[in-house]
């Protein structure tokens, strides 16, 4: 078992989550980091007594040292603080719960170190997934999803080596299953980031009302699981019990069911390949309140979806590409600056616009990661 850990982007809704696991287990939090929410980092570390806090932003970096002035810990500020946090000494495992493709790079670092990797940051795998299952295979550094549909598959996954024959990823189907593109039309940041079942950050909650969520999930299983398109099967769920399922080579359903806890998948990711009583609710289904159900999802009202799919099967830079238009487009309409159909058909341009090429090339990658988010920028400021 785990014994000592660093969490990249602490602060977080899965980073929250992740310290109070690491309490509740009893490990020893190395690092911490943060972009620029330093205090409640400053009560983190104040708690936890991290070796050091890595803080992106600059200015908010030098805030905090002022702080911690009268601790030992050592705050680190700029991009580079999250590779530091990444490849501390003494930390076996690194929780990336960063948002965004920023992850990318610390994940690489601590993965050349060795170190598990309790994946958060599902971005990492869409935008280089082949190089970092490469990497991590070539260094013996153990990669174990904390994503909830993920974890569910590995754990219905393991001991069944050459026993899969199709991914079953399911998905609630978000807030506005079922819309057409004329009711989506109004929908405002507050109603996009009220999830019915789960609690989570701004970007992933309006990547899961798009259901660009599941289209970033699509390709992260296809590279943790190394599989092809068309071993996985998309499935609507919209009560969250079932978290995904495996359909074995003779025709068997495996399933995993729980509570949408977060707190379940961060904890078996730390656990791995034990298993620990945690303090998470039980599933009791005699006091389900609905039953069941499971669809086939309706690309045509989810083109978000339909879109990563198609990324999927292009391969090469297209998933990168498509990655980085939607956290920009995602982050404008947050900030109210583009309205929520403007989402997918900025997304949808970049990508017809720029292409693929064929790579397994990191700068290749991170330069068409740029790329679109400048189509983006340059997209809505006509
Ligand atoms: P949040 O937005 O709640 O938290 C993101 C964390 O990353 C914060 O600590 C934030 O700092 C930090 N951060 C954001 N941008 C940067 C940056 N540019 N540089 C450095 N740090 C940064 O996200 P979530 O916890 O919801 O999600 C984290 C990851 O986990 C995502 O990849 C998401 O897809 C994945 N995930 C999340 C789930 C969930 O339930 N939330 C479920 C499954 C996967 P600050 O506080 O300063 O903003
Ligand atoms: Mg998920």
């Amino acid at each position: 078992m785990v014994r000592s850990i660093s969490i990249l982007g602490s602060t977080g809704s899965i980073g929250r989550q992740t310290v109070a696991v690491a309490e509740h287990l009893g490990l020893r939090v190395r690092a911490i980091t943060t972009n620029r929410s330093i205090q409640l980092a400053e009560e983190q570390a104040r708690r936890l007594h991290p070796a050091m806090v890595g803080v992106t932003d600059e200015a908010a970096a030098k805030e905090l040292r002022v702080a911690l002035a009268d601790t030992d810990i050592k705050v680190w500020g700029g991009e580079h603080a999250l590779v530091e946090a990444a490849v501390i000494s003494e930390a076996d495992t690194v929780v990336t719960a960063v948002s965004g493709a920023v992850g990318l790079r610390p994940t690489l670092e601590a993965i050349r170190k060795q170190r598990r990797i309790a994946l958060a940051n599902k971005e990492t795998l869409v935008c280089a997934g082949e190089i970092v299952m490469r990497e991590a295979k070539k260094c013996g550094a153990e990669i174990v999803p904390v994503d909830s549909e993920h974890s569910a598959i590995f754990q219905c996954l393991t001991g069944r080596e050459g026993e899969l024959r199709k991914i079953l990823l399911t998905g609630s189907g978000g807030p506005f299953r079922g819309w057409t593109r004329e009711q989506t039309k109004a929908v405002t940041p507050e109603q996009a980031v009220r999830h019915p079942n789960w609690s989570m950050g701004a970007k992933i909650s309006v990547d899961s009302a798009t259901m660009m969520n599941k289209g970033l999930e699509f390709i992260e299983a296809m590279h943790l699981f190394s599989v092809t398109p068309d071993e996985i099967e998309v499935l609507i769920h919209p009560e969250s019990v079932v978290h995904s399922m495996v359909e074995l080579v003779d025709g068997t359903v495996i399933a995993q069911l729980g509570v949408p806890d977060m707190g379940l998948p961060i904890q078996y990711a730390l656990t791995y390949p034990d298993r620990k009583p945690s303090r998470s609710d039980r599933l009791d289904f005699t006091q389900l309140t609905r039953p069941l159900e499971f669809f086939a999802p309706d690309f045509e009202k989810l083109p978000c979806l339909a879109l990563a799919i198609r990324c999927a099967r292009t391969g090469g830079t297209a998933p990168s590409v498509m990655n980085a238009a939607n956290e920009v487009a995602v982050h404008k309409f947050l900030a109210h600056e583009i309205g929520y159909n403007d989402i997918y058909d900025s997304v949808v341009s970049a990508v017809d616009a720029l292409g693929s090429v064929p790579t397994d090339d990191l700068q290749t990658i991170l330069e068409a990661d740029q790329a679109a988010r400048d189509y983006v920028n340059q997209y809505f400021s006509k």
